[in-house]
């Protein structure tokens, strides 16, 4: 058996990470197992996971009822394709997902991953105005500061900037930027806001098949937290240019902005919803894209009259037997009122970052705060420092930030809040 620093240097010498280099220079940590809201290292430390996996295990690691959901799966089928074979588990996934999202939705189609979800989304779009007449609607507007995948048209639609475009100029469609909304949650609306993704409507729509944006909060593009009378704005300005309104909801569904769902702030039924990372409560990948059926009654009559798209493992049986399971957890207790704990925690324990020098805002909502610094922070060097601390955060650029499971305890969020005010007050 290998050494714990030979296994280190076998992973840096052939294994790629998430946005990294290869080799790779950064710390990574290895592994040996995990359980409720704590990370077991193969050196014997033991962490507190403060960013669910990223945004994933929202009942935290090794959940009794999960590992029962997908025993039990195990035991019958743990795969079959999905051309021509149905089975209960993505019956009943539908089922929950159409019963929980906003009313209009009542089509689903699984996929493996949130990028993917929303490269059907996006394709739906695109093939709906195609069975319409009108192929000449094929580019999407979206609002800077987005993000929605690393998949190449997920990636046409993320932040110009951020999802450094100019690396793939000539391989992605250009689509269309409205600038990011301004006018914070919480504050006062104010209609200049809206003014910029309005134009672009007005000005482009009979070119856009879609407005595809993230409700609310803006996650992995800087951890924002915007006006939901944007996102009722942008709705009716969609619906009066005739472009379809697709809401990425893969980082927010399932109770994480203290609402099921993002939209609920805004009371929008979007045309097409995508979900993925917490709807399998961190346990294995699966994404879906929602559709109405004003959409899904279009491709019957259109030139292929099918939908293109089937991903191979489809509506794995496994990942949507542990959903289900994951999904029924979540109604089964009063998931409200923790999340709205877990806020009011979070806001009370990290306002003093707000006085530290090298802090310039905080901000919270629902399981969500970010700590904003001035500058970009150093991953070499705090990244141990969590893990020093016991906990572990994943910063990038100049973004504090956590998002832990709803099943936390108070103490050991006050180990994640007092974590990132001492890193923090250290730099
Ligand atoms: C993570 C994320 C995606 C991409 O999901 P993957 O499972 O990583 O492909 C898309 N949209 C949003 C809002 C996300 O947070």
């Amino acid at each position: 058996m290998n050494s714990l620093q030979q296994l280190i240097d076998l992973d840096r010498k052939h294994v790629w990470h998430p946005y990294a280099a290869m080799p790779n220079p950064l710390p990574v940590f290895p592994v040996r197992s995990a359980k409720g809201v704590r990370i077991e290292l193969e050196d014997g430390r033991s962490l507190i996971d403060g960013i669910s996996s990223w945004w994933t295990c929202i009942h935290g690691y090794n959940h009794p009822k999960l590992n029962a959901a997908a025993r039990s799966q195990i035991e019958k089928m743990s795969h079959v394709m999905f051309g021509g074979l149905t089975h209960r588990p993505a019956i009943a996934l539908a089922q929950k997902l159409i019963e929980m999202t906003p009313a209009n939705l009542q089509h689903v189609f699984f996929s493996d991953s949130g990028s993917v979800a929303v490269e059907v989304a996006m394709k739906l779009a695109a093939q709906y105005w195609h069975n319409r007449g009108q192929p000449d609607k094929n580019r999407f507007l979206t609002i800077r500061s987005g993000y929605h995948g690393d998949t190449f048209a997920a990636m046409s639609a993320c932040d110009p900037v951020n999802g450094m475009h100019h690396l793939f100029s000539g391989m992605l469609t250009p689509q269309y930027f409205a600038d990011a909304p301004q006018v914070r949650f919480g504050e006062q609306w104010q209609a200049k806001d809206i003014e910029s993704f309005a134009r672009l409507l007005a000005e482009k729509g009979d070119r856009i098949a879609a407005a595809i944006f993230e409700p609310v909060v803006q996650n992995a593009g800087g951890v924002r937290f915007y006006h939901p009378e944007y996102v009722r704005r942008a709705s009716e300005l969609c619906k009066q240019h005739n472009v379809l309104l697709i809401l990425d909801e893969i980082a927010t569904g399932f109770g994480r902005s203290g609402k099921l769902f993002a939209c609920d702030y805004a009371d929008v039924c979007p045309d097409i919803m995508c979900v993925g990372k917490a709807l399998s409560g961190g346990f294995m990948s699966l994404a879906a894209t929602l559709t109405t059926t004003h959409i899904s009654e279009t491709f019957s009559a259109g030139e292929a009259g099918v939908f293109m798209h089937g991903p191979t493992f489809m509506a794995n049986p496994l990942a949507c037997a542990v959903s289900l399971a994951n999904l029924e957890l979540l109604e089964s207790y009063d998931w409200q009122t923790k999340i709205a704990q877990i806020e009011q925690q979070l806001a009370q324990e990290l306002a003093p970052c707000r006085d530290l020098d090298a802090v310039k805002d905080v901000r919270v909502l629902g399981a969500i705060a970010a700590v904003e610094l001035h500058s970009p922070v150093d991953m070499a060097t705090v990244q141990p420092l969590f893990v020093e601390k016991g906990v572990w955060l994943r910063p990038f650029g100049r973004l504090l930030y956590t998002m832990p499971p709803y099943i936390i305890q108070a103490n050991e969020l006050t180990a994640v809040t007092t974590a990132i005010y001492e890193v923090a007050a250290g730099l």
